[in-house]
């Protein structure tokens, strides 16, 4: 099996040279000095913690000043194409130029995780230099000293962490393949959110869901449903691969017979059972009926997050009548709460790419995780404001699981219901969940 592949990248004289050497130098594991590389490809192999890898510089290849952004050379692309890991060097002595930003706008476009590294951090306020970084979005610059070795340690830690496990074998982990014949998704990642389209007939969620796939489209693949006859749809967006679940009615011109509104339901509930988050459309012309009303019910109850998205809006045109549609939709599903509403059109694309943060704010909420001392020190305060009485009391929590978030409460005796809605409302206050659904649980421990 190859080895996993490490590519550092960046504007000249940031470093990459010195980092590379310092990598490769420090663990003294050059095993091979591969013959047959490119011209000036410095590719060697290197171990960090009994974990290997094929660290490669494209030191030089980048050229400099304002023609970066075309130039960018064939086999840089090539090499961070093949790239398990990216760094991406800059220098922190400088601070943040343009041929960073660049760079960055290129490497945006790839899927291997990229670490940014802030080279030249050689002591504390260099180091502290380094948030401005933040503005390349890619994510938290990892401070070094490529020159002194200064937490080099460190961020060999990180690309070994990002780096696929090496006792893995190749076979088939049911991850789909791009065009490239490249899983789209690494085991061990966070896989895709999934996301449901549901809604009665005719509210327009295969025009929706046309006009999301059809705007951020890069790739689409089809997968096996989790259900037969089902077929979700894998699209490869700027944001990382979403999978709209059970897209089959979607897909086809030719329906299967999904006209009658009992089999949307089961359709919908099917769906909603594999997704993270649902879209639920309703038709602004309509309004919400009582059949949009069940589903709704049936999707909030399953724990779903819900995202409503009020559609054919381009339709009513008065002003008042928009204030009284929105309103009644508010009212008919009071019940989904917080849930975000989005008033839209799937038919000229009006207020669609709104989708887009909310979803991730939605997704990035189901996925979120909470440190356990700021659970207690919510719940203490909760208590503390309101107790139990009784003398019952939660000794202890802690979130036990994400998507949802699940948070455990270890109480002394058993709380009331409404006690325990009382803590759910502080947690989701205190953290800010939104609309996304939260579980507590709870046992029951002697003090
Ligand atoms: P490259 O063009 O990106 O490969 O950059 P080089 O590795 O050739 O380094 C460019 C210059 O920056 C050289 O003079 C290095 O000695 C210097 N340099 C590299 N890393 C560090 C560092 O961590 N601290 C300091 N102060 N200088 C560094
Ligand atoms: P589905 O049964 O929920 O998948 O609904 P479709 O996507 O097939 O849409 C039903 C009808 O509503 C079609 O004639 C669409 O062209 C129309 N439609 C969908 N979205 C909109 C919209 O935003 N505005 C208007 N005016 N019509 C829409």
């Amino acid at each position: 099996m190859s080895l996993p592949t490490v590519v550092v990248v960046g504007r000249p004289n940031v470093g990459k040279s010195t980092l590379f050497n310092r990598i490769i130098g420090e663990q003294a594991a050059i095993v091979e000095n591969r013959p047959g590389v490119t011209r000036d490809r410095k590719e060697l192999e290197a171990e960090w913690l009994g974990t290997r890898f094929l660290l490669v510089d494209t030191g030089g290849w980048l050229p400099g000043g304002t023609e970066l952004d075309e130039k960018v050379s064939r086999q840089v692309e090539a090499a961070v194409k093949e790239a398990d890991v990216v760094l991406f060097v800059v220098d922190a002595s400088v601070g943040l130029t343009d041929d960073d930003q660049s760079v960055a706008l290129w490497l945006r476009r790839i899927k291997s995780p990229v670490v940014l590294v802030a080279n030249k951090a050689d002591n504390d306020r260099r180091e502290n230099d380094r948030w401005e970084f933040m503005a390349l979005g890619m994510g938290e610059p990892v401070p070094v000293s490529a020159l002194h070795g200064r937490r080099a340690g460190d961020l060999l830690d990180e690309v070994c962490r990002l780096l696929p496990e090496q006792e893995a074998d190749d076979a088939d982990d049911g991850i789909p393949l791009d065009d490239d014949g490249e899983a789209l998704w690494k085991m061990g990642d966070t896989p895709p959110p999934r996301v449901a389209i549901v809604g009665r007939p005719n509210v327009g969620k295969s025009t929706l869901f046309n006009r999301l796939v059809g705007e951020d489209r890069s790739v689409v693949h089809d997968m096996a449903g989790t259900t037969r006859d089902a077929i979700d749809t894998l699209v490869d967006t700027p944001d990382g691969p979403i999978v709209f679940v059970d897209t089959a009615g979607m897909r086809r011109r030719s329906r299967i017979d999904d006209s009658a509104e009992y089999y949307s339901m089961v359709r919908a509930l099917r769906a909603i059972d594999g997704a993270d988050i649902a879209l639920l459309v309703i038709d602004a012309t309509e309004g919400v009926t009582s059949q949009d009303q069940r589903l709704a019910e049936r999707v909030d109850a399953s724990g779903c997050p819900i995202v409503v998205m009020l559609n054919k809006w381009e339709l009513i045109t008065d002003p008042e009548a928009r204030v009284e549609v929105e309103a009644q939709v508010r009212r008919m599903l009071y019940f989904v709460g917080d849930a975000p509403l989005l008033k839209i059109s799937a038919l000229t694309g009006k207020n669609v790419h709104k989708l887009r943060p909310v979803l991730q704010e939605a997704i990035e909420q189901y996925h979120r995780r909470v440190p356990t001392r700021d659970v207690n020190k919510v719940i203490a305060e909760a208590q503390q404001r309101q107790p139990a009485g009784h003398g019952l009391r939660v000794l202890y929590a802690l979130q036990g699981a994400t998507d949802p978030p699940t948070f455990t409460l270890f109480v002394n005796r058993e709380l009331p219901q409404t006690y325990m809605r009382y803590l759910e409302r502080s947690i989701r206050e205190a953290f800010n969940f939104g609309s996304t659904p939260i579980k507590l649980r709870v046992r029951k421990r002697s003090e």
